[in-house]
């Protein structure tokens, strides 16, 4: 039987950028000691008394369907840190809570792009937004970054790649894979360009508590945006609940109301013994979300360290996330070639840089995400084995 076209073609090719994770999850499954630093998951699990919460919960009987839009309070709570940390009045209207991030991604495509628009987003990208976008019935366009702008977009490329068709650019920062953290000037870059444009913003920001240099700013903050910007937050990455999937969108109230209609119909809410457990975790204020990312800021330290000793691989300094983006060119391999390279004569696993777009061609992707003495050897594995590959024979 045929199958839609949307679905057939949601990854066209056959590749979706996880070749080398799989091939890792493959070795790892058949025994082989593998370093695996592909995707961006804690080697924490989430807290305990989080989880106490969540217990609480179901076992107090919160196991019926939830309120679609999410419980009250969930989105009075979400409200109130999107007030403190954009200084914008944000109500329980303003909030959907979502099945994750992704969900939200999705649900705010479908809310801005009819079926054929061209939806924006910046390459360096989390690899799964074009399958996200064509997900949505929607076009990828993407916009590249520059690595010697430190991947942050100029507003002259948004303007270039925007056609007539262009309804919505999608930005992440801080930002995966490249660590870049944008400032306010970029921001105001993107603003002139989406207002030109008229486009909806849609504002990635699930590492916002990830910041190793600089200040996490939210393009709903700026005031000629606020009403064109959809943010997507999440629980996965601010407090080691990935496997929770609990997330949200914050917007306008009418688009809010319309994406509600959207859950309704969809994924018809997120399961309330999760929610109240999110809540639980939110309540715990700045402090939890310091201790969960705490290990990233250590290891970022780390890789600075034992990168700096060596002129091999190029080095971006992550402002921000859990991973460091390594420029490999000097090896005179690709990204894909030093990635297979080091899974098969050393067992570690990265990301090749394309899996992220064409802007990041050339580069790796280093995920933070084994404790830290095992994260400081296998990098430098990775250094001598780059510095091996520009030795002379
Ligand atoms: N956006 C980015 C940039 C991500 O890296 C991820 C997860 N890796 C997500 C969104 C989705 O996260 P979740 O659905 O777990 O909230």
């Amino acid at each position: 039987m045929q199958l839609s076209h949307r679905i057939e073609t949601l990854t066209p090719g056959g590749s979706n950028g996880w070749e080398i994770f799989l091939k890792a999850k493959a070795m790892i499954a058949a025994g082989q000691p593998v370093i695996e630093l592909t995707i961006g998951e804690h080697d924490i699990r989430t807290d305990t008394a989080i989880l106490g919460a969540m217990d609480r919960s179901a076992r107090g009987g919160h196991t019926g369907y939830a309120e679609i839009p999410g419980v009250a309070a969930l989105r009075d709570a979400v409200a109130a840190r999107i007030t403190e940390r954009t200084g914008v009045a944000t109500g329980r209207d303003n909030v959907l809570i979502t099945p994750g991030g992704q969900a939200g991604l999705f649900s705010a495509h479908c809310a801005t792009c009819d079926a054929g628009d061209a939806a924006l987003f910046i390459d360096p990208y989390y690899v799964t937004y074009p399958g996200t976008v064509r997900a949505a019935g929607a076009r990828p366009v993407t916009v590249p970054a520059r690595p010697e702008d430190g991947f942050r977009p100029r507003g002259a490329d948004i303007l270039a790649a925007a056609g007539a068709d262009a309804k919505s650019l999608l930005i992440n920062t801080p930002n995966n894979p490249t660590g870049a953290v944008y400032d306010r000037e970029t921001l105001e870059g993107i603003g002139r360009a989406v207002l030109e444009r008229d486009l909806w913003l849609l504002s990635d920001e699930v590492y916002d508590t990830q910041l190793w240099d600089g200040s996490h700013l939210s393009p709903r903050a700026l005031p000629e945006l606020t009403d064109r910007t959809l943010v997507i937050g999440s629980m996965s990455k601010s407090h080691a609940m990935t496997g929770s999937r609990c997330g949200w969108i914050v917007g306008p109230e009418e688009a809010i109301a319309h994406l509600i209609n959207l859950a309704t119909h969809t994924t018809y809410g997120v399961p309330g013994f999760v929610q109240d457990a999110a809540l639980f975790a939110l309540e715990q204020g700045d402090a939890l979300e310091a201790e969960v990312a705490a290990p990233f800021r250590r290891r970022r330290a780390l890789a600075l360290e034992i990168l700096n000793r060596q002129n091999v691989l190029r080095l971006l300094p992550p402002q921000g996330a859990m991973y460091v983006m390594l420029d490999v060119r000097a090896t005179g391999m690709t990204g894909l070639e030093f990635a297979e390279a080091l899974l098969e004569q050393h067992r570690i696993a990265v990301m090749p840089g394309a899996s992220f777009g064409a802007a990041a061609a050339g580069h790796i992707r280093v995920a933070m995400t084994v404790e830290d003495s095992a994260f400081a050897a296998a990098l430098e594995t990775l250094c001598r084995f780059a510095a091996s590959c520009c030795a002379p024979a």
